[in-house]
């Protein structure tokens, strides 16, 4: 069915994303311009600094939740009503400082470059233009709209999971602003990501007079890098890589020490414990050997629940009001968007900005999809903002 008011509000949420390009490139611009890599804490607060002005500015209520050992973490509301819609996002790089100099802002063709405008300063960006557009346009009476956006997403998110959580299940939606998929696809499902340490204690010996009576630790991890692997099902989506591997000190010593960090991923649940639990089965086969595992699953999967399909089909009509086929699809990699929907509360990622190279030297967004990105999420936060939503 056609839903005319529908249509007519989503067209004029778009007009006004378009009518406000501007401000919306100058955004990306101011952001990005601040360099933000998680572990340098000052320069990210430089960054928050000027992201919660800019929120401020659009009448955000804004909180600066304090941390230590990251950037403080952003909390912007805006209206007043019970229910919530939750945008989230993080402001932090991959890149240190420094790099700007190295991959400047820069725009060629229908192409702006520069380190972190796809993951994710763009999205943050494009969900600003966007509630700007439903505040102007279409207030929600009995309904608030909330940014979160976190300083420490890119290594893990240890200080900013409870404040995501506890916002996420005050929530009716998450909508997480991450890099689109190619052509612009939301992300319906992730993978849950985990990390397992093993260290094999052995027993040093001299390799030439004292064989015997060494315990070689390398030998063992050795075995368990192949145990490891024997977990890896890629048809089920589980993939587990043995990614670092260290010990022994000189040749003719028999090294009594070895480690292997290994990176899982699983797609639903049952099987991240299912990898739990073989992990934790490993058991060592040299005789005077020690194993230790220790780790475990950060991020749980984020499956495509009931409550993320109607989402997604919300996002699709849309999207269909504005004239394109929004696609969905998985991915391997983690977000904050694990944490929101293993809560039970429906989560859509991926409605950030359309590009390439997060994390890569040719990280760039796609000017020409902005608009209609912004109209995308206006549409969609106008829609969870109604009651009937
Ligand atoms: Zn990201």
């Amino acid at each position: 069915m056609i839903d005319i008011i529908g249509t007519l509000m989503t067209t004029r949420l778009q007009d006004f994303c378009r009518s406000h390009e501007p401000w919306l490139l100058d955004l990306i611009d101011a952001l990005v311009a601040i360099e933000s890599p998680t572990d340098d804490k000052a320069a990210v607060d430089r960054c928050g600094a000027t992201l919660a002005g800019r929120l401020e500015q659009m009448g955000g209520r804004v909180t600066r939740v304090a941390s230590q050992t990251s950037g403080d973490h952003l909390v912007a509301r805006f209206g007043a009503g019970a229910r919530q819609v939750l945008l989230l996002g993080h402001f932090d790089t991959v890149w240190p400082i420094g790099q700007l100099a190295r991959m400047p802002i820069r725009r060629e063709g229908d192409r702006l470059h520069g380190p972190g405008v796809l993951d994710m300063k763009a999205g943050i960006a494009l969900g600003m233009l966007a509630t700007r557009a439903v505040l102007e346009l279409t207030p929600p009476e009995d309904a608030s709209i909330v940014m979160l956006w976190t300083t420490d997403e890119e290594t893990g998110s240890h200080t900013s999971r409870a404040l995501i959580e506890t916002e996420a299940a005050a929530s009716t939606a998450v909508l997480v602003l991450e890099p689109a998929l190619a052509g612009g696809a939301l992300k319906t499902s992730r993978k849950g990501c985990g990390q397992y340490e093993l260290v094999v204690h052995g027993v040093s010996a001299h390799a030439g007079v004292d064989p015997r009576k060494g315990v070689n630790a390398i030998r063992e991890v050795a075995h368990q890098v192949l145990a490891v692997d024997a977990i890896r099902d890629l048809e089920r989506g589980i993939s587990v890589n043995v990614g670092l591997v260290s010990g022994g000190s000189r040749p003719n010593v028999v090294p009594d020490y070895a480690a292997a960090t290994v990176d899982v991923r699983a797609a639903t649940m049952a099987d991240a414990d299912e990898v739990d639990r073989s992990m934790r089965a490993l058991r060592a086969v040299t005789p005077g050997a020690k194993l230790e595992v220790s780790g475990g699953f950060n991020r749980p999967p984020m499956e495509r629940s009931g409550g993320v399909a109607r989402l997604f089909g919300l996002a699709r009509d849309v999207a269909a009001e504005l004239g394109f086929v929004l696609g969905e699809g998985g991915t391997g990699g983690g977000s904050d968007g694990n944490f929101t929907s293993a809560l039970g509360i429906p989560t859509l990622d991926g409605l950030g900005a359309l590009g390439d190279g997060a994390h890569a030297l040719h990280e760039h967004i796609e000017l020409g999809a902005l608009v209609s990105r912004a109209a995308l999420i206006a549409g969609l936060v106008a829609r969870l903002s109604r009651a009937a939503a």
